[in-house]
């Protein structure tokens, strides 16, 4: 069973002055193979700091606190070694990759992550697989990575990549805004087939509930200020739903 531990984790952006900025004040939090919490908040409450500093981002400096994966110091990692070590972050790979197709880029990062490659013939059923679930045109394994992809195509290559990698934990930053009600559907189903494993632990980062409706979350946290203010269960994003962040606001 894998899990991933943050540590009173601080966090700094840096600005192009050089100066830090501090943004993440001691997250605390765990999240076991099999889990699904939400994290929830206003913008520019740090959530996305959150998934960048775990993704190794240069942008960020960690001025205090751990990350660990199964024990393995997460932060001493390179981007790669994280990916390898079970680390799926849904906003990793948004740039285009020209000239890369997504079948190979997907093959890629199997062998990457598996240390050989997947064999021929039954990686081109799982690839069509994931494919044919999420309800893509077997032309879009032939298309060059986030070249001219639509937000739909975008989100539904990330849940590919959730399918057919198996990350043990998969950090999902605002995968449902700018989704049309279709493809929020189909990639919530596809990130409920994954959760049905059982294997992968899920962080679902999102300023809206909409998402929640598709995805019932074990666990909610409220993330305002660069720190967890509130935990709970299902019913606290239903609360959010019907209150909003305002009371929260005032306290931070
Ligand atoms: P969220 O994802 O919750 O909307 P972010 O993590 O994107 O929040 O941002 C948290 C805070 O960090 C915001 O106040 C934002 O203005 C600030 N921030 C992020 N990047 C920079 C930057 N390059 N320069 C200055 N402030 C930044
Ligand atoms: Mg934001
Ligand atoms: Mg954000």
């Amino acid at each position: 069973m894998s899990t991933l531990e943050i540590r009173d984790l601080q966090v700094s952006v840096k600005l192009p002055d050089g100066e830090l900025k501090p943004i993440l004040n001691g997250v605390d939090l765990t999240v076991k193979a099999g889990e699904t919490h939400a994290i929830m908040g206003p913008n520019g409450s740090g959530k996305s700091t959150l998934a960048y500093s775990i993704a190794g981002h240069p942008k960020y400096e960690i001025t205090g606190g751990s990350v660990t994966l199964d024990g393995v110091d997460v932060l001493e990692l390179s981007v790669d070694e994280r990916a390898r070590a079970g680390l799926f972050l849904a906003m990793q790979y948004p740039v285009e990759v020209p000239g890369v197709s997504v079948a190979n880029f997907l093959r890629t990062a199997k062998t990457a992550i598996d240390g050989e490659a997947p064999k021929l013939r039954t990686w081109a059923g799982e690839l069509r697989g994931a494919m044919e679930k999420l309800e893509m045109d077997p032309s879009f394994a032939q298309r060059n990575v986030n070249e001219g992809f639509s937000g739909g195509e975008k989100k539904r290559h990330e849940i590919m990549q959730l399918e057919l990698l198996k990350p043990k934990v998969a950090i999902l930053d605002e995968t449902d805004s700018g989704l049309d009600i279709d493809a929020l559907r189909i990639v919530s189903e596809g990130v409920n087939r994954v959760r049905a494993t059982g294997q992968t632990g899920f962080l679902l980062i999102t300023h809206y509930t909409r998402i929640l409706r598709y995805i019932k979350p074990d666990f909610v946290h409220v993330f305002v200020g660069g720190k967890i203010v509130e935990e709970g269960g299902p019913e606290l994003g239903e609360r959010l739903e019907a209150e909003g962040y305002d009371k929260y606001k005032v306290r931070a």
